[in-house]
């Protein structure tokens, strides 16, 4: 996979406010957010989006939903949403695959 812009913040090239970090993932703040509370968890290996997620990935990917649940009660959220966006046409801009986490605001349904 190519070097992404989180593949750098994973290995502290460039910075970011990380809230969170242990041997399988990584969680720092959105530069941009959209949300009072907009953090960003990761996995440290290189998957592109999620759909390029395989079978073996599969206690990875359930790792990061709990992580993202554990950073947001620790961010003190009880409220809080979960978005992942898979390739361009869904909004994906940066191809490692990351899960936003937003809170601090009501949030409506459909998202848009
Ligand atoms: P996507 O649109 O790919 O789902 O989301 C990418 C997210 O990464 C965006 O919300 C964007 O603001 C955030 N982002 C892009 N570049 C950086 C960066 O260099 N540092 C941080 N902390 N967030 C970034």
């Amino acid at each position: 996979m190519a070097e992404t812009l989180f593949s750098k913040i994973i290995d502290r090239e460039i910075p970011a406010d990380i809230i969170f970090e242990d041997d399988q993932c990584l969680a720092f703040r959105d530069i941009n957010p959209q949300a009072p509370t907009h953090f960003l968890v990761i996995p440290k290996k290189p998957i592109a989006k999620l759909s390029d997620a395989e079978e073996a990935d599969q206690a990875l990917l359930g790792h990061l939903l709990l992580v993202a649940s554990r950073v947001a009660e620790q961010e003190g959220l009880a409220d809080f949403r979960l978005n992942v966006n898979n390739g361009a046409g869904a909004s994906q801009t940066v191809f490692h695959l990351h899960v936003h986490v937003l809170g601090g605001r009501p949030f409506s349904w459909p998202p848009g």
